[in-house]
């Protein structure tokens, strides 16, 4: 007989976690508190980033995420596009930034290209090229549509791993063989933690002391009034360049990050940094600022929602596009550096999360990762 699994929670982490667990031959079942995902997995951007990952370990548990997901795509004919994505540099500081980078990457042996001002704007017309010096262009860069694809991965789930799912029900509490649903209590013979930004809600005073905070990012949705109209590529300014852990490996990031802080500090105080994508309806999803502490102001601030408009503007040409939302997600993120919290609190009990502003670039690999460690 199979042994038993049950995975709490429905987001890319529990997700990827049933379909690992499923496929070294357990018997799964999901629970999720809501009646479908409402949590960080369905308000990003859907952008599976290789590109901001460090190379080695990181680099490649994007890769192999980004593989699985094509996958998963490909037998549930769920819409993605391997845009690829453009660092557009527009100060001297930015532009030698990315050549380092662009050296680094190369050397690496990412699928990268630098690109003056012409080759930019031939990868999209939508670059703003009023003092646009060049760009880094990567092709590994892949846009899902969240809000599609996190249901998608469930309904495979079920349909190709035979993965239960039960929704609309939260687990209060968690023994070494056992779930509570606040009426009765599910057997298992391993259980998966994997609740968000409900990370305290079971097992409060273990995450008393851990280094894990929550961010909370502000998010909007514009249309293009032009009929088929396409952004060619993901773009990104250069306060992306301070964000990712990848681009730490160049020289003169320092440097870069130093006169951001001195012209720009209003943006770096609530962490904004922008960047677009365009999802298979042609919707195109800018944000985001990151805003850290345990507990959130529910409401959002009209005050940064203009601060990243204001950025989106110096690269890219948006007089036809119309806001349609705005919102915002939270996610756990850790403070001690760490890429995500793999802990294993009592027998047959494990905990993942904290994947921070990654996880639909990394859930998928890393839940093959953990599995395969038990
Ligand atoms: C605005 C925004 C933009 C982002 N952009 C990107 C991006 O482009 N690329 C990228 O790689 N990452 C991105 N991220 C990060 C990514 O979305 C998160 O890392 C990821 O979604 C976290 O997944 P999760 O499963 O841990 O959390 P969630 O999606 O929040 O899922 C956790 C689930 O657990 C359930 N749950 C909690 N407690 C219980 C309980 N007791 N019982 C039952 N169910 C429970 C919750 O209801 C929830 O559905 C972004 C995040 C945000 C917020």
């Amino acid at each position: 007989m199979k042994q038993k699994a049950v995975v709490i929670g429905a987001g890319i982490v529990g997700l990827a976690t049933a379909r690992a667990l499923s496929l070294k031959g357990l018997d799964v079942t999901v629970i999720e508190k809501t009646d479908k995902a409402v949590g960080a997995s369905i308000r990003n951007f859907g952008m599976v980033w290789p590109i901001g990952q460090p190379a080695g370990e990181l680099h490649n548990r994007a890769e192999r995420s980004k593989a699985i997901w094509k996958d998963i795509a490909d037998s549930t004919g769920l819409a993605y596009s391997e845009t690829g994505s453009i660092h557009a540099a527009y100060y001297d500081d930015e532009w030698t930034v990315l050549q380092e980078l662009y050296e680094i990457f190369k050397a690496e042996g990412r699928e990268v290209e630098l690109l003056d001002k012409k080759g930019v704007i031939e990868k999209s017309g939508s670059v703003n090229p009023d003092n646009l010096m060049g760009g880094l262009y990567s092709a590994s860069e892949m846009i899902v549509d969240p809000r599609i694809a996190i249901g998608n991965i469930a309904e495979y789930l079920a349909e190709f791993l035979d993965v239960k799912f039960i929704w609309g029900t939260a687990i209060s509490a968690v023994e070494n063989n056992k779930v509570y649903t606040g009426s009765a209590w599910i057997g298992a013979d391993l259980i998966f933690i994997c609740s968000g930004a409900d990370f305290e809600t079971l097992y409060p005073s273990l995450f008393a002391g851990i280094e894990i905070t929550r961010c909370k990012l502000q998010m909007m949705r514009f249309k293009s009034s032009v009929q088929g109209y396409d952004l060619g590529t993901s773009l990104c300014g250069g306060l992306s360049l301070i964000h990712y852990h990848s681009f730490k490996a160049a020289p003169s990031l320092a440097a870069l990050k130093q006169r951001y802080e001195t012209e720009m500090a209003e943006y770096l105080r609530y962490g904004i940094h922008v960047m677009v994508s365009q999802n298979n309806l042609g919707e195109l999803t800018v944000g985001d600022s990151h805003e850290y502490g345990l507990t959130h102001d529910p409401f959002d601030r009209t005050a940064i929602n203009e601060m990243i408009l204001q950025y989106l503007r110096q690269f890219a040409l948006i007089s036809d596009w119309k806001l349609t939302q705005s919102w915002n997600g939270v996610y756990p993120k850790m403070v001690n550096g760490a890429s995500h919290l793999f802990l294993h609190p009592s027998d047959n009990v494990y905990i993942l999360n904290g994947l921070g502003g990654a996880g639909m670039t990394l859930s998928f690999g890393l839940a093959e990762e953990c599995i395969n460690l038990l």
